[in-house]
C-alpha cells in the first residue's frame, strides 16, 4: 500500500500533469505563422519579430511599456448608469459585461493613466479591444472626459490610443451621443492650448473614428492598422467593385494624407517624447539615464590630474 501510495501514484499523476502545461506559452503570429514565444513576444511589445506584424495590446501592458519604469497612476473615471436600456440580444447587457471583466480582468474599454515618459509629464488613455470590441459606450466618454479634465488641471498633453469596433450597440442612442461629448473634451484641450496625440491601434472603426480618434493635433497610426468608418467589406458589397489592395490600411492613409506618421510599435514611445517635448518648448529627450556620479567624480582628489592633462596623456598613449 505504501509503494502504491508514495511511488505509484505520484508517477501516475506526474505522466497526466504533464498534459496540463498551458498552450498558450506560444502564439501563432497571424501574418506568417510563425510560433512566437510568450516572452520573446512581450519583449517585443507583442510585436511578430519575424514579419513585424502588430499583434494585439492591452492598455496596461502598453502603459509598462510607455511610462518611465513602468510607473503610472490610474486617473478615476465617474461611473455611469448600468445598462440603461435593459438590453438584450442573446445575452443580457450585463451578463455580457461581466463576462469581458472576467477574461480582460478591467473594468471596462478604457484606461486612463498619468506618469512620466522620458521625464515629460503626460495624461494617457488606451482603449482595449478584447473588451466587447472596445466600443464606445457612455464609460468611454466619461473616460476621455476626465482623461480631458486632468490633463487640463496639470496642464499635460493628452495622448490617445484608439482600438475599437465603433459604438456600443447595447447603450444605443447613448453611445452615439459620446461622440459630440468627446469632441467637446478634446475642444477642452485645445482651448488650454495643450497638445493631443492620437495613435491609431488596430482596429479604429465606426464612431471612434468619426469622433476624438481623428481629432488629434498628431495623428500617429501603427503599422498596418484598419482605420475606417465603415469597413472594406460593407463598402465591397455596396458598391460592388473590388477595392485597392492596403484600402484604408494606415500606410495607404498616410500616403492618401489621412495621417502625419505610421510607426513601429517599439519606435513610437521615444517618437512621442521627441514630439512631446518639442510642442512643449522642453529641451531635447535624454536617450538614457545617466549613472549616479561616483562620489570620487563629485570632489576630486588634489592630486588628481586636471583635464587638460589627462586629455594630454590620452593623446599620448593613443599616438
Ligand atoms: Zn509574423
Amino acid at each position: 500500500m505504501n509503494w502504491i501510495t508514495n511511488y505509484v501514484r505520484p508517477r501516475i499523476n506526474s505522466l497526466f500533469s504533464r498534459r496540463e502545461v498551458p498552450e498558450n506559452l506560444w502564439t501563432k503570429c497571424p501574418e506568417c505563422g510563425t510560433m512566437l514565444f510568450h516572452r520573446e513576444l512581450s519583449d517585443n511589445l507583442n510585436v511578430c519579430t519575424n514579419c513585424d506584424h502588430h499583434l494585439a495590446i492591452t492598455p496596461r501592458e502598453r502603459f509598462a511599456a510607455l511610462f518611465d519604469g513602468g510607473l503610472f497612476s490610474e486617473v478615476k473615471v465617474p461611473e455611469p448608469l448600468a445598462d440603461p436600456l435593459q438590453f438584450r440580444d442573446q445575452k443580457k447587457y450585463p451578463d455580457r459585461m461581466k463576462a469581458a471583466q472576467k477574461s480582460t480582468g478591467e473594468k471596462e474599454a478604457m484606461l486612463v493613466a498619468e506618469g512620466e515618459m522620458g521625464r515629460t509629464p503626460i495624461v494617457a488613455a488606451a482603449q482595449d479591444f478584447s473588451f466587447m470590441g472596445g466600443s464606445m459606450g457612455m464609460y468611454v466618454g466619461n473616460a476621455i472626459i476626465a482623461a480631458a479634465e486632468r490633463a487640463v488641471k496639470l496642464k499635460r498633453p493628452l495622448v490617445l490610443f484608439s482600438a475599437a469596433g465603433g459604438a456600443r450597440m447595447q447603450e444605443g442612442i447613448l453611445s452615439l451621443m459620446q461622440m459630440p461629448r468627446t469632441t467637446v473634451a478634446v475642444e477642452m484641450l485645445r482651448e488650454a492650448g495643450l497638445p493631443y496625440i492620437v495613435v491609431l491601434t488596430h482596429p479604429t472603426t465606426g464612431g471612434v473614428t468619426a469622433s476624438y480618434a481623428m481629432l488629434g493635433d498628431i495623428q500617429i497610426s501603427e503599422p498596418g492598422a484598419l482605420i475606417c468608418f465603415a469597413g472594406p467589406r460593407v463598402i465591397e458589397q455596396t458598391i460592388r467593385e473590388k477595392l485597392p489592395e492596403g484600402f484604408q490600411r494606415a500606410e495607404y492613409l498616410l500616403e492618401h494624407g489621412m495621417l502625419d506618421r505610421v510607426t513601429h510599435r517599439t519606435k513610437l514611445r521615444d517618437e512621442l517624447i521627441s514630439i512631446l517635448r518639442m510642442l512643449g518648448g522642453l529641451p531635447a529627450p535624454t536617450r538614457a539615464d545617466l549613472p549616479a556620479p561616483a562620489p570620487a567624480a563629485i570632489e576630486p582628489p588634489e592630486s588628481a590630474p586636471s583635464h587638460e592633462e589627462s586629455a594630454k596623456a590620452g593623446k599620448k598613449s593613443a599616438s
